[in-house]
C-alpha cells in the first residue's frame, strides 16, 4: 500500500473551512477597505449566514471539521468562532489579519505568529495544533517559526498527496497537503477581470468526486478547503451534502480533522 492509514481505511477525507470574513481585504487593500461597502459585505457574508449553515450543514452529516481562523477574524467575530469551537470542531491559525507571507521579512513573520496565537488563547482558548498560511503563501523559513511555536503541522503546501514532512532545524514539521483543485475559491468566487467564469456546481460535484475516486484509489488525503463566504452559498452547501453522500459510500474513508492526520502521520508506521 502507497500509504498506510489507520485500521482499514484506505484513504483520508478532512473538510476544511478557512473562515477569513474581511480579513484577507483588510491586508491587500486596506485604502479600499476604507470605502468599499460593497466588498465588505460579501465577505461578512461568511459571519452571517456561511458559518452557521456550514455547522448546520456538518451537524447534519456527524463530522467534525478543521477550520483555519485569522486573530482579526476571532477578535471581529467572536460568537461564530466560539460557536464553530463549541461545535466540536478543530481551531488552526490562519495569520492575524490574513497576512500574505511573501511581503513580510522574517521578524514580522514572527511577530504576527505571536500576535495571532496570543488572540486564539486569549479570547478562544486554543493552542492551535496546525497552521494554514493565508492564501497558501509560505517563505523557506516558514516551517521554522511554525516549529519553534509548537506547531505539530502545516497545511498550506502541495508537494504530495498524503501526509509528509518538512525539514526545520529542530526537526520535522508533518505536512497535511492541499492542492488548487480542491479549492472553492478559484471555480466559485467572482473576480472582474479573471478569466474564470463562475463554476456550475454540478460540475465541480463531479470534478471533486472524480478527484476523490482516482485519490481513494491511490490511498491518498483528501482535503477540502472551502470558505463560508463562497461555499456558504445555498447551492454549494447542497454540494457538500451530496459529495459527502458520494463519499460514504465508499467503503474504506477515513473522515478525520487535519489534526488527527497530522497525528497520526506523526506518531506511526505508515508504509508497508
Ligand atoms: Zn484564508
Amino acid at each position: 500500500m502507497r500509504y498506510r492509514w489507520p485500521g482499514e481505511y484506505r484513504s483520508a477525507v478532512v473538510l476544511s473551512f478557512d473562515f477569513d470574513a474581511e480579513s484577507g481585504f483588510l491586508f491587500r487593500e486596506p485604502e479600499k477597505a476604507k470605502r468599499s461597502l460593497a466588498d465588505l459585505e460579501e465577505r461578512r457574508f461568511g459571519p452571517r449566514v456561511g458559518v452557521d449553515r456550514i455547522l448546520r450543514l456538518l451537524d447534519r452529516l456527524r463530522l467534525r471539521a478543521t477550520f483555519f481562523i485569522p486573530g482579526w477574524t476571532v477578535e471581529h467575530h467572536l460568537p461564530e468562532s466560539t460557536r464553530i469551537r463549541d461545535a466540536g470542531h478543530e481551531i488552526g491559525a490562519h495569520g492575524n489579519v490574513h497576512e500574505a507571507v511573501a511581503f513580510l521579512d522574517r521578524p514580522a513573520e514572527e511577530k504576527i505568529m505571536r500576535e495571532q496565537l496570543a488572540i486564539l488563547e486569549g479570547a478562544l482558548g486554543v493552542k492551535p495544533a496546525g497552521y494554514r498560511s493565508p492564501s497558501w503563501d509560505v517563505n523557506v523559513w516558514t516551517p521554522d517559526i511554525l516549529k519553534a511555536h509548537g506547531f505539530l503541522y502545516d497545511s498550506s503546501l502541495m508537494g504530495n498527496d498524503v501526509p509528509y514532512e518538512l525539514e526545520t532545524s529542530a526537526g520535522p514539521l508533518v505536512e497535511v497537503p492541499v492542492q488548487w483543485l480542491l479549492d472553492d475559491a478559484p471555480l466559485f468566487r467572482h473576480v472582474y477581470g479573471a478569466t474564470n467564469a463562475i463554476a456550475d456546481p454540478g460540475r465541480v460535484l463531479q470534478m471533486w468526486q472524480k478527484e476523490f475516486d482516482a485519490m481513494h484509489a491511490e490511498h491518498g488525503c483528501f482535503v477540502l478547503t472551502c470558505h463560508p463566504f463562497i461555499s456558504g452559498r445555498a447551492s454549494r452547501i447542497a454540494l457538500l451534502e451530496e459529495l459527502v453522500g458520494h463519499m460514504r459510500r465508499v467503503p474504506g474513508v477515513w473522515f478525520t480533522t487535519c489534526e488527527e492526520v497530522a497525528r497520526w502521520h506523526a506518531t506511526n508506521e505508515r508504509r508497508s
